[in-house]
């Protein structure tokens, strides 16, 4: 759509209409408002994990290695993150829906760009 044809309000909050993550599996998935549905892989979203024990208190949230990669626990924030509890008692990490959206990997919102090389502000 042309710019002119946006809409005069700030980009609105990604918000979620479902996320599934069933026990089990090796992926999240995320069906967003405007119709988007992301699918996470556990390796991305762990390795993303943006607490300040995996990525430090500055620079750009980016992929580490290491940890357990089995979802534990899943509880919505305050109406604008989840947070992610992992088996090896990894509990700390909060991805707000903003970041989530940014962070789906498919080749859309990637860009083609290999979705563990990418990084993202706070
Ligand atoms: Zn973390
Ligand atoms: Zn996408």
């Amino acid at each position: 759509m042309p710019p002119s044809e946006k809409p005069p309000e700030p980009e609105s909050l990604p918000r979620p209409l479902t996320l599934r993550a069933p026990m089990g599996a090796r992926q999240m998935e995320i069906d967003w408002h405007d119709g988007h549905t992301s699918i996470y892989p556990h390796r991305l979203l762990r390795g993303f994990c943006p607490c300040a024990q995996c990525q430090g208190h500055q620079g750009a949230i980016r992929f580490r290695e290491g940890g357990s990669l089995e979802l534990s626990e899943v509880e919505e924030v305050g109406n604008y993150a989840v947070r992610l509890g992992w088996a090896d008692d990894h509990t700390t990490g909060i991805y707000s829906f903003r970041f989530l959206r940014r962070l789906c990997p498919c080749p859309t919102c990637s860009a083609g760009v290999e979705p563990e090389s990418r990084s993202f502000g706070h």
